[in-house]
């Protein structure tokens, strides 16, 4: 039996119980933008292993650096103890993280980052004696599979099985030019009570690479500010390069008071999330009353490993040919956008950074479970390329070493596609 028989009789995989998806394909290799299967083919992954691996598979820095750890220390309990990479990742990330950014918490993964950021919100003003128990989020947000993070998600087909479980959130719309004055007259119909706004800044990935204009995020978050409502910028997918800037918040001149990190932060080679949060909200948990503390912790946080892992990632990403690769990939994604904007077969197409997204014109409906969708994940699969697409929308979101070349098979793929489907 290969990999994927195998693995289809012990294994339950995300997202894929459908009965239109595919076995998984068993991957044994990774190198550079590329991955490869048991047969020795391979496959471009143009969108970085669910956005995560932004420097590629198995990179020798990050492979030495995680090994060097692994003979040093490979883990110890996070409360009461701390480690040099902890600390060390912790310094360097809130050097370059907005200015107001002073604590790091650790935890595990995207959903987890955002679970503390909730739970950080909500107790600082519990602390602070006003309780406050409203959330406001984005129409089709999404922040992660955990409870609280699919609360504050938009609901869809992914939590109909547990919606009446879910706390109660404010749904608000993405902001433009016409309806900015209105959201800002719903937030401040809110304020009482409201506890925070949770947000993907710039980019609304998983709802299919939805994208807003920074000036009205920024009028947004002007306004929170001066209702008193704390906002928290979900960067676990645009953090670290993705819309071009190191994190999307630097694009508005407004500092959120939490952040939340996963994904690009360890480069894909370990799980690890991150929050952090402004000096004024930890010291609402300073207190001798213990019931004050944040009570939330992992067995796995701030692993030596992934803040290793992370390290190696960061001084990856603080090298000036990866600032290049951004511009680079940013440049051809805008020269490929212009090129096939006006195809008859494509409703949109957007771009910021080193991600584009098409949306195809079709008659069928755009859900997750379109049929086009799996049409288009298996043209391009067997193509020798990983694009996954979300309902009716391709995106290409690579590794930033993805070379020239490998970039143009993509494209002249996605062209052939408009022909040939
Ligand atoms: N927030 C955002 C904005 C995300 O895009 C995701 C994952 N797609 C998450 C949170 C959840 O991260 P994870 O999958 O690591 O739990």
């Amino acid at each position: 039996m290969n990999l994927t028989e195998r693995d289809l009789q012990v294994i339950w995989h995300p997202y894929t119980q459908m009965k239109t998806a595919q076995p998984p394909v068993g991957i044994v290799r990774g190198e550079g933008a590329l991955l490869f299967d048991e047969e020795g083919k391979q496959y471009i992954d143009a969108v970085s292993s669910w956005w995560v691996n932004i420097h590629g598979h198995a990179h020798p820095y990050i492979a030495k650096k995680v090994s060097e750890q692994l003979h040093k220390l490979e883990h110890v309990i996070f409360a009461g103890f701390t480690h040099q990479g902890a600390v060390e990742l912790a310094e360097r990330l809130l050097a370059i993280l907005p200015a107001n950014q002073k604590k790091a918490f650790y935890s595990d993964n995207g959903s987890t980052a955002v679970e503390v950021a909730i739970k950080m919100c909500l107790q600082y003003w519990l602390n602070k004696g006003d309780q406050r128990t409203k959330i406001i989020a984005f129409n089709n947000a999404y922040h992660g599979d955990t409870f609280g993070a699919m609360a504050v998600s938009g609901r869809s087909a992914f939590t109909k099985a547990f919606d009446s479980l879910l706390f109660e959130v404010e749904f608000i719309d993405i902001p433009n030019k016409e309806n900015i004055e209105s959201l800002k007259s719903q937030i401040s119909d809110l304020k009482s009570q409201t506890a925070c706004f949770i947000f993907e800044p710039l980019v609304q990935g998983s709802a299919g690479m939805i994208m807003y204009e920074a000036e009205y995020l920024n009028e947004l978050m002007a306004h929170c500010r001066k209702e008193e409502v704390m906002l928290i910028a979900d960067e676990v997918f645009t953090g670290f390069g993705r819309t071009g800037k190191s994190f999307a918040t630097n694009h508005v001149q407004v500092e959120p008071d939490i952040m939340c990190f996963s994904k690009g932060l360890t480069g894909g080679t370990m799980a690890l999330g991150l929050t952090t949060c402004t000096q004024q909200i930890y010291d609402a948990f300073l207190s001798d009353d213990k019931l004050k503390t944040l009570f939330h912790g992992h067995s796995f946080t701030a692993n030596p490993i992934a803040c290793a892992s992370a390290l190696a990632s960061l001084d990856l990403f603080q090298q000036p040919e990866t600032a290049e690769n951004i511009a680079r990939i940013k440049a051809a994604h805008t020269a490929f956008a212009d090129k096939i904007r006006n195809h008859p077969k494509i409703k949109t197409v957007r771009q910021t950074g080193t991600i584009v997204a098409m949306e195809w014109e079709t008659g069928d409906n755009t859900s997750y479970f379109s049929s086009l969708r799996d049409k288009l994940y298996h043209y391009f699969l067997a193509a020798g390329i990983i694009l996954r697409p979300l309902g009716n929308v391709i995106y290409i979101l690579p590794p930033y070493c993805i070379t020239n070349e490998q970039l143009n098979y993509v494209y002249s793929k996605i062209e052939q596609a408009l022909v040939e489907l």
